[in-house]
């Protein structure tokens, strides 16, 4: 005989309650054992029970929103070879500038730098056919996973390079809002987050473009040159501040957040900043593989979880976060 139901219901609301763990975003999917972004590291990561499956996106010529971190292709496909005259004079190869059913017949590899070294030797190596996948392929199988399911795992939608989309021609930020607002996901119980590291579309999504649906500002550091704002700023109090009158929390860099003194973490003070000005903290990126020298996946996300008590964790290791926080709630 087991327990009486009402005893097991109670339990589960009990740990619930007490735990809070911080929600598991897989990072790019499950990116530690698949080529990232692709519908397949989508479905891992649901597998491996992500809270949040993370799309990053760039636009197509044509005006589909691709789910792709880079503006570029090059490192993450064999375009060089399948179309060697459609490079630009800088000699990299552009989303934008190839049509859907084009990047469609790319095959995408495991991440590697320009000289098509891997970036994380240990991981996938295989030469499988993956393809680049739509946001339209992204929110259909999450939705349908769901319905079949029961769970109720949501995305983590990332619009890149917004202000070099509109020097292209194309604005980004609006056929996102468009494209929510179609499948009923731009309100604010939609179960994802919208993010941006440029503040000036993160208000402009919020404020022009009608998004309703929660967002997160992320944190860069200026010299990453990965937009014009002033990322010294939003680690101000005054900048967190401006950031809540839009934005329902930050997505910082994990150092920005624990500082690492002799073998041990560190707060830096910038989560308990922003949880203070009421913003929720997630930041990126927990990798088991690229871990400081010396610590463990248990010493950081230990810091980042009982230190810190961080809201979410990004991940590209679903897997080792889910187990952790299963064992903390155990405890
Ligand atoms: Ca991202």
């Amino acid at each position: 005989m087991g327990y009486p139901a009402y005893l097991v219901f109670l339990t589960l609301l009990f740990s619930q309650f007490i735990s809070a763990s911080p929600v598991v975003i897989a990072h790019r999917g499950a990116s530690g054992y698949l080529p990232e972004h692709t519908n397949e590291a989508l479905v891992m990561a649901y597998m491996q029970n992500a809270d949040y499956i993370e799309q990053d996106l760039v636009l197509s010529k044509d005006g589909h929103l691709v789910v792709l971190h880079d503006i570029h292709i090059d490192t993450t496909t064999n375009v060089a070879q399948a179309f060697p005259d459609r490079k630009r004079d800088d000699g990299r190869y552009y989303a934008i500038d190839f049509n859907l059913v084009e990047l469609k017949t790319l095959q995408v590899n495991e991440r590697t730098d320009r000289h098509q070294n891997p970036i994380y030797p240990t991981r996938f190596q295989g030469d499988t056919d993956f393809q680049i996948a739509t946001l339209d392929e992204h929110l259909n199988l999450i939705q349908q996973l769901n319905r079949q399911t029961g769970e109720n795992t949501g995305w983590y939608i990332e619009i890149k390079a917004p202000q070099w989309h509109l020097q292209q021609g194309q604005d980004i930020a609006k056929v996102l809002v468009e494209t929510l607002a179609q499948y009923q996901l731009n309100h604010p119980q939609a179960n994802l987050f919208v993010q941006c590291f440029d503040l000036k579309h993160s208000k402009r999504l919020r404020q022009q473009l009608g998004l309703k649906a929660p967002l997160i500002q992320l944190i860069a550091e200026n010299d990453w040159q990965e937009s014009d704002t002033d990322y010294n700023y939003l680690k101000t109090t005054q900048g967190l501040a401006e950031i809540a009158t839009f934005a329902e929390g930050i997505g910082p860099w994990i150092p920005q957040v624990l500082s690492l003194k002799n073998g041990q973490y560190l707060s830096t003070g910038y989560a308990e900043q922003a949880q203070n000005a009421g913003l929720l903290v997630h930041p990126y990126t927990f990798r088991r593989d690229a871990l400081p020298e010396g610590i463990t996946s248990e010493m950081l996300l230990k810091a980042l979880t009982h230190q810190l008590k961080v809201d979410g964790i990004f991940t590209d290791f679903t897997d080792v976060v889910v187990r952790f926080n299963q064992a903390q709630e155990q405890r």
